[in-house]
């Protein structure tokens, strides 16, 4: 089985979103004041289970549980073993803003997960806080700790950078990460969901300028055929002398539209077809309405796939075309 988009694209990668609250208020993924969506609203993890699982039938190998902040969603370790055991899922990963690893890391090996992506935008305390409104960086540090010490390999770190607000950190996360031996990716931040904290357009940092400074450090020689990047939006450069990698998601100054292998499913159960569209399948309606069908539910999602748009497009002088923030869409 497996499913293939009008473009000729294979979905083999689907980030799931398990809730669409979170414990940090990022300015550039939330507004201060969030309403969330109602809980009877949110897909029950028995549902998310079953869309896990219609995915992996019809061919995906790769699993993200992301959010909102995935680590505050009730028994999350139970939705983790249950889709480890899944026969085919090669991959099932988390991205989380490691504020709950310092516990969760431990238990989340044991349930099976493969590895995890860990935001980290600031080495500074003051400034954690007013990047996330709400976080403990000391918090982060310990679950980044935690992970490395509950052994898990391949660890990544994703930086949001803003110009004026974060941009004079580039090189010292770089620098954290090679001390540590994480990856790195630095991304452009997107125009989703309405803001006022900031002018997205001013604070742009494209990722070109991000990695001629990291270059002017240290110098950076791309990676050839990167398998881990296959399908995906991130670019890799090594240094030499370490075993750091750093990506660069650039959405906006690189169009990564035609190699694109993924979906995601928000926490409401929307099959979102492209970060950049609205085009969308109401999942939870066919679970809901046909509860136990697995039949009906592989045929939405295969469905689904003549949605895919071909590619997406942000501008950032006009005001978002997306209206869903990122913790909705599942980042
Ligand atoms: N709460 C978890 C976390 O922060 O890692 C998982 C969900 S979060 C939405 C996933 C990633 O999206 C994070 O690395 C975050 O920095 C990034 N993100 C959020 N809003 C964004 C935006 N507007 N543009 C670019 N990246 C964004
Ligand atoms: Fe929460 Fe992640 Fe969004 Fe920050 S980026 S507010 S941690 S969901």
């Amino acid at each position: 089985m497996s499913l293939v988009d009008r473009y000729g694209r294979r979905v083999e990668y689907v980030r799931l979103s398990v809730t669409d609250r979170c414990d940090f208020r990022c300015v550039y993924c939330m507004a201060e004041d969030m309403t969330f969506v109602p809980r009877r609203d949110v897909l029950t993890l028995e549902e998310l289970l079953a869309v896990g699982r219609a995915f992996v039938a019809q061919g995906v190998r790769k699993i993200r549980l992301t959010g909102g902040e995935p680590l505050v969603r009730r028994n999350i370790l139970w939705l983790v073993e249950q889709l480890a055991a899944v026969p085919g899922l090669e991959q099932l990963v988390m991205t989380t803003n490691g504020s709950h690893l310092a516990d969760m890391a431990r238990p989340l090996k044991q349930a099976g997960l493969a590895r995890l992506n860990i935001s980290l935008d600031t080495l500074d305390p003051a400034r954690f806080r007013e990047l996330t409104r709400t976080g403990n960086l000391a918090d982060v540090l310990a679950g980044i700790d935690a992970a490395q010490a509950a052994g898990f390999a391949g660890t990544k770190l994703n930086a949001v950078i803003l110009r004026g607000r974060n941009d004079d950190e580039i090189e010292a996360l770089v620098d954290f990460a090679r001390v540590r031996g994480l990856d790195i990716t630095f991304i452009e931040e997107m125009p989703l969901g309405q803001i006022d904290e900031h002018d997205r357009a001013i604070a742009f940092m494209p990722s070109e300028e991000v990695r001629a400074r990291v270059h002017a450090r240290w110098p950076l020689a791309a990676v050839p055929d990167d398998q881990s990047a296959a399908g995906g939006p991130s670019r890799y450069w090594r240094m030499a002398g370490s075993p750091t990698r750093v990506g660069f998601i650039s959405p906006h100054s690189h169009n990564f539209c035609h190699l694109c292998n993924r979906v995601r499913v928000t926490a409401e159960g929307r099959l979102l077809l492209c970060l950049g569209n609205e085009h969308s399948l109401d999942l939870r309606q066919v679970l809901r309405e046909r509860p136990g069908d697995d039949q009906a539910l592989a045929q939405a999602i295969v469905s689904a796939m003549d949605l895919k748009p071909e590619r997406h497009h942000f501008n950032l002088q006009e005001a978002p075309q997306i209206v869903r923030f990122m913790n909705m869409t599942g980042g």
